[in-house]
């Protein structure tokens, strides 16, 4: 079992799949599991439009039809969020990068930064499914978090707020954000998928499944990043 907190290497992970695959469940997840941050985007600009940010309410229009954000300011707030220390032990980004622009601006915030390699996991999930699981989709209106999937439940688990659809989780949205989807973040598999560190994950499974998948192959990869740089440094 690889060290949970203590570890030297950061724990880095980025969550790639189309809306509704569960990235932001399971990067919550694995973020608490192993007290890493959870970085995620949406979250980052539903707050801002909370607190009626400029820089969140220019994005405001862009998200309710299910376009994305610019890829400059989506940088300068991923950018600025992984220079704080608290980062350093490791993160998990989720909704992040979805734009190939994205991914190289990443790639230059991991080298100047350190702390361990960028773990890639696609999480994997047939359209009809991802439909049918945004059609259903609840959020608190208060803490953001996903209600559990199939309860009738009217209040939230966590703090009480009122659950309510997501703005762009209507069906006209949803197939916009699928084609979104399609044309600016699957290409970003195609960047990734050389890497050593990049691995595919079965997201129709269920929940604890996906956590379990998702636990295993980050250790794996950790174990086999270790194993190469020290090959490296035995020459
Ligand atoms: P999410 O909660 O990740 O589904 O994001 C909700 C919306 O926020 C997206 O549909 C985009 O409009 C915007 N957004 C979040 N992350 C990004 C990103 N990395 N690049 C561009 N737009 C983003």
């Amino acid at each position: 079992m690889i060290p949970r907190r203590e570890g030297r290497v950061g724990i880095n992970v980025i969550m790639l799949g189309p809306p509704g695959a569960g990235k932001g469940t399971q990067a919550s997840r694995f973020a608490v599991a192993r007290g890493l941050i959870h970085i995620s985007t949406g979250d980052i600009l539903r707050d801002g439009i909370k607190a009626q940010l400029p820089m969140a309410m220019i994005a405001k229009a862009k998200m309710d039809r299910g376009a994305l954000v610019d890829d400059e300011t989506i940088i300068a707030i991923v950018g600025e969020r992984l220079m704080r220390p608290d980062s350093h032990r490791g993160f998990v980004l989720d909704g992040f990068p979805r734009t190939v622009a994205q991914a190289c601006a990443l790639d230059a915030v991991m080298d100047e930064r350190g702390h361990g390699p960028l773990i890639i996991v696609n999480l994997v999930v047939p359209e009809p499914e991802l439909v049918r699981r945004l059609a259903g989709r609840r959020i608190c209106s208060t803490c953001g978090t996903n209600a559990v999937e199939a309860t009738a439940a009217l209040a939230c688990a966590r703090c009480g707020g009122a659950l309510v659809q997501r703005a762009d989780d209507t069906k006209g949205v949803v197939r916009d954000r699928l084609g979104v989807y399609r044309r600016s973040t699957k290409p970003l598999v195609d960047y990734y998928r050389e890497r050593p560190t990049f691995r595919i994950v079965n997201g129709a499974q269920s929940q604890d499944g996906v956590a379990n998948e998702l636990e295993i192959l980050v250790d794996d990869v950790i174990v086999s990043a270790t194993a190469s740089s020290l090959e490296t440094l035995q020459f």
